[in-house]
């Protein structure tokens, strides 16, 4: 075979045999197919796109490139779920410990930030002494012991993904629906578990710009899931502005305290307990209204707050900062944004807010750069919301006055404000599963 004649192959908009696609991504991982030929195939699959089989068989052969996990000798159902990213979303933090209070094991392998995103891994080690790199024993015994780990990648993961990501992101090729789902849904497939739900974003702080393109990745991601015999449940919803009202590390697990606790923002707390529901009922512990009943009750009890803490104390944490989140330690550097002008929020650049919050020094300068856990954006009033001028927006919070100006034009650039309410939008839009799509 020839790198050069499978460029040919896409570029005219030829499918790839199983047995191609297995070459590339061996030759690949292997260092012995070069970064611009396989950038010339990337770009050609951007322009031609894939069929379903070619997406599921390139998913296969990247989950194949490395290590998978084998989650067998944990006893019970081990389920996971993923967000396809977005700017204050912290429910890993919230549905992991209510599926794990209910029963599920959660062995689950999380990443750090990406562009304008959080991640869970950055999140959780902004609690003092919490550790998230374990080797494999140890992640085993933690999730055997308490039913609940959440780590970062470790060991030889999808390799593949990791050469392909690095290149996609340098070569304009990362918003392609059938590298995104392949790049998801390899690292899920070797991550192990036997339930996978996701949450496919849409709206300005996400990929998929639209609920029909997210549908169309949810649909995708789904059906490779159930080809490998995993079992899927998908849920789209808005990323049109950002989830719940922190974004920044500890300031998000903050919130995820006061949800867990039952006081948290409207929006995260029904996001996460729906997304907690589909992964008991995918995983066959009852329908979708029993479901969500149990895990009200898991908050009602404090069985799902209790589970975060036996997370943090499990994995060197000190737990006293969730019991007590005032002992986090606080950004120095405090400073309001007021509105220049009255009327209702009638939308906001989602990306451009998680920009500011990294701006401010919760996000990387670079790969290797270290981030500041407590600096970040309490958000005082969202889209929708009515506004009089001078009305605090929102709250920054950084270690560096000098990093204010710049975020806060950023932030201001980001809102809209006019004289009409604007039409609410739903937050989920609805569910992909193997029998099909319901809307919410
Ligand atoms: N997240 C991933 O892991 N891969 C993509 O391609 C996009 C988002």
């Amino acid at each position: 075979m020839r790198m050069y004649d499978l460029i040919m192959k896409k570029k005219h908009g030829g499918e790839m045999t199983a047995g191609e696609l297995k070459w590339l991504i061996d030759g690949y991982t292997a260092g012995e197919i070069p970064d611009y030929q396989m950038s010339a195939f990337l770009m050609a699959v951007w322009f031609r796109g894939m069929t379903s089989r070619e997406t599921t068989d390139l998913t296969l052969c990247m989950a194949h490139s490395g290590d998978m996990t084998d989650l067998s000798s944990i006893p019970g159902i081990k389920a996971d779920k993923h967000s396809t990213g977005g700017v204050g979303d912290k429910t890993t933090l919230i549905t992991a410990p209510e599926a794990a209070a209910c029963g599920l094991k959660i062995a689950k392998m999380s990443g750090r930030g990406l562009g304008f995103t959080g991640g869970t891994v950055d999140k959780l080690e902004s609690i003092p002494g919490l550790r998230t790199a374990f080797d494999h024993a140890e992640f085993m015994d933690m999730v055997k012991r308490t039913g609940i780990a959440v780590v970062g990648q470790s060991g030889n993961l999808t390799p593949a993904d990791k050469k392909m990501y690095a290149l996609r992101d340098v070569t304009a090729t990362i918003d392609s629906l059938p590298l995104i789902a392949s790049s998801i849904m390899s690292k899920k497939l070797a991550a192990g578990s036997d339930v996978i739900v996701l949450d496919v974003k849409c709206g300005s702080g996400a990929f998929m710009k639209t609920p029909e393109e997210a549908r169309a990745l949810a649909e995708q991601m789904v059906d490779i899931g159930c080809r490998a015999g995993r079992k899927m449940a998908a849920l789209i919803t808005d990323m049109d502005r950002p989830l719940g009202h922190a974004v920044g590390n500890s300031l998000e697990v903050i919130e995820a305290v006061y949800t867990l606790q039952g006081s948290g923002p409207e929006d995260l707390a029904e996001l996460s307990r729906e997304l907690a529901a589909n992964m008991l009922s995918t995983a066959g512990m009852g329908c979708i209204d029993i479901c969500r009943e149990r895990v009200d009750e898991s908050i009602r009890s404090g069985s799902a707050f209790g589970k975060l803490i036996e997370l943090a104390q499990a994995q060197g944490g000190d737990s006293r900062v969730l019991r007590d989140p005032s002992l986090f330690e606080k950004a120095p550097v405090r400073h309001e944004i007021r509105a220049a002008a009255s009327g209702y929020i009638s939308s906001m650049d989602t990306e451009a807010v998680g920009m500011a919050s990294c701006m401010l020094g919760a996000g990387r300068e670079t790969k290797d750069s270290p981030i500041d856990h407590s600096a970040g954006i309490i958000l005082k009033k969202k889209t929708g919301d009515k506004v009089a001028a001078g009305d605090v927006l929102a709250v920054f919070y950084t270690a560096k006055e000098e990093l204010l100006p710049a975020a806060e034009k950023r932030f201001e650039e980001s809102l809209q404000i006019s004289q009409e309410k604007p039409q609410k939008k739903p937050l989920i839009y609805g569910r992909v599963t193997a029998e099909g799509f319901e809307r919410y």
